[in-house]
């Protein structure tokens, strides 16, 4: 099969579905020099569309070539440059058979057109200056956006915040590299148009906001991608009980038989709109059984790349530690509160209402607010994975670790892996260029170091890419977009 780049053969006339099997309706898309002569060829409407103007809508009939009726649509019609890809734009609306779909599909491309590769219609956008780089990605992470706060994140690039905010940086490291030609073009008369102290503040003011981007990944990823928590622990502190009651069903396997978790097991669920990946991990501890010993080196591994580490312990071994884990974000769990209970009545000096023979038992709220109220922040959440009490406030601390605050001020967060790969590189130039001024390096060579912040700027946008590069995002995009 022909492989058919997104960002060639701008000529050709492209067609493909634009929504998704199996709604009452399908809207077919085609674009190019060709579409509405194309669309005529099966169109019978009121007038021939050549005959209408850009942005209207008609009412009318798709017919095959024997002038067999396929099915009653609507066109809407865009005509070049005001279109999504600055080229001529007819969007068919049919019923969603997926029949009348392909029998669409193949009259337009029986008259010329051909099936539109995955992202072929945005990589023509792009191309065509109607969108950047970071902007025609964004449409890909709108259309796989599922919550509010990575929809959120997503259409702030969309709409351009954050195409304004690298344009704003590459325009003053421009104005920097122009007075620095300068300087070398008139080298011969040692002058300097460049005031050092000036650059020094620029550099700094856009290393200050290069490291702010950075920085906002941590919370686009996770917003993105799900929030990894590793749930760790020693064997039977009921890591898996925790698993099934946080994320409702049956995932993890239970069991009383210590070490029965070998490898780690994922569940996920939402939480206030944010999406949260457990990691049920094996039990750490020492032990000569081959397979868990692999289970618990994935358990560090898992444990190194989680956001945040559920530490949990039960009230007979509460001193355990997690050493890959104290760089971590680690919430402490203490499980099985209601055993503590049980002995508190069993010793009659329970102050607390007598434990129900029921599922539910409320001391875990009660406590977890009591220790809160008397100011007491050792931090520790009291739960009972088991009856489900405590489960309400772990929530709550979850949540409470993404900070979705910033994203309703509309401030500009990066979610994209290669942005941030980019301005990564662009930052370490920034320090470079930083050092080579207050080592008074010549010209030339601040000079360079200050290109080198510019082009991973630049390549986030799509001033500076190649077509590798550019085929490799548009590859990722559906069909149809
Ligand atoms: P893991 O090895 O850490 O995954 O532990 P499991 O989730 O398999 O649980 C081990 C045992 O502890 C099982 O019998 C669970 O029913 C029990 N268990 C888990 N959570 C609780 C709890 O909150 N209270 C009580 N009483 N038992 C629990």
């Amino acid at each position: 099969m022909r492989h058919i780049s997104p960002i060639s053969d701008p000529d050709d006339t492209i067609v493909a579905p634009a929504t998704a099997e199996g709604g009452a309706l399908c809207v077919i898309r085609i674009c190019g020099a060709d579409a509405v002569g194309i669309a005529d060829s099966m169109f019978r409407g009121r007038r021939p569309l050549r005959e209408a103007a850009t942005h209207t809508l008609h009412y009318g009939r798709i017919v095959d070539a024997d002038g067999r009726t396929i099915d009653d649509v609507v066109v809407a019609m865009m005509l070049a440059p005001h279109s999504y890809t600055g080229d001529d734009t007819i969007e068919i609306s049919a019923h969603g058979s997926r029949y009348i779909v392909s029998e669409i599909i193949r009259l337009a491309i029986a008259a010329g057109a051909r099936m539109a590769s995955p992202g072929e219609f945005t990589a023509r956008a792009f191309l065509a200056g109607r969108l950047d780089l970071s902007q025609a990605e964004a449409v890909a992470d709108t259309i796989a956006a599922d919550s509010q706060w990575s929809l959120a994140i997503a259409s702030t690039q969309m709409r351009g915040g954050y195409s304004e905010l690298l344009a704003g940086l590459r325009t003053r490291l421009l104005h920097l590299t122009s007075l620095l030609e300068l300087e070398l073009d008139f080298s011969e008369e040692d002058v300097v148009f460049a005031d050092r102290k000036q650059l020094r503040e620029i550099l700094d003011e856009v290393q200050r906001q290069t490291r702010s981007l950075i920085d906002s990944f941590a919370l686009g990823n996770a917003l993105k991608n799900g929030v990894a928590v590793a749930i760790a622990g020693r064997p039977n502190v009921g890591k898996s009980t925790l698993l099934n009651r946080l994320c409702g069903d049956d995932r993890a396997m239970v069991s009383d038989i210590a070490g029965t978790t070998r490898d780690t097991v994922e569940a996920e669920t939402r939480i206030d709109g944010v999406l949260f990946r457990f990691i049920d991990t094996a039990g750490l501890r020492n032990t000569d059984d081959r397979l868990e010993r692999m289970g618990i080196e994935r358990t560090h591994e898992a444990i190194d790349k989680a956001h945040i580490v559920l530490h949990l312990t039960t009230p007979d071994h509460d001193d355990e530690h997690i050493d890959a884990a104290a760089d971590r974000r680690v919430i402490k769990v203490l499980n099985k509160i209601d055993l503590l209970r049980e002995d508190a009545q069993q010793n009659s000096y329970s102050a607390a209402e007598p434990h129900a023979a029921s599922e539910t038992c409320p001391v875990a709220d009660s406590w977890n607010d009591a220790t809160a109220a008397a100011g007491s922040n050792d931090g520790i959440v009291r739960i009972s994975a088991k009856c489900g009490d405590g489960i309400d406030e772990l929530r709550r601390r979850l949540r409470a670790t993404v900070d979705t605050d910033r994203l309703s001020e509309g401030s500009v967060t990066v979610s994209n892996m290669r942005h941030y790969e980019a301005l990564r590189r662009a930052d370490e130039a920034l320090s470079r260029a930083v050092t080579a001024l207050d080592d008074n390096l010549p010209t030339e060579l601040l000079s360079e170091e200050i290109r080198d912040i510019l082009r991973p700027l630049g390549e986030i946008t799509g001033e500076i890419t190649s077509d590798d590069i550019l085929a490799s995002i548009f590859s990722k995009f559906c069909i149809g977009k």
